[in-house]
């Protein structure tokens, strides 16, 4: 089996690891709302998933602290 002669210094760990980077979450769009939404998720905005209403969305009445 092959092994390593030496350990790699932190540099090159990390010059490795500088491709390592977190991508964008994808977003979708509702065909409702026309807003931006995660995919397979209901709706934040209006509420609907697969063309009907699932969840209620609240209208804030109160606004504290502005
Ligand atoms: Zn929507």
């Amino acid at each position: 089996m092959a092994n390593p002669k030496r350990r790699h210094s932190k540099q090159r760990k990390r010059l490795r690891r500088t491709h390592y980077k977190l991508k964008g979450v994808n977003m979708s769009i509702c065909p409702q709302c026309k807003s931006m939404k995660l995919p397979h998720r209901v709706c934040p905005q209006c509420g609907y998933y697969k063309g009907r209403q699932v969840v209620e969305i609240k209208v804030k009445k109160k606004e504290k602290k502005k």
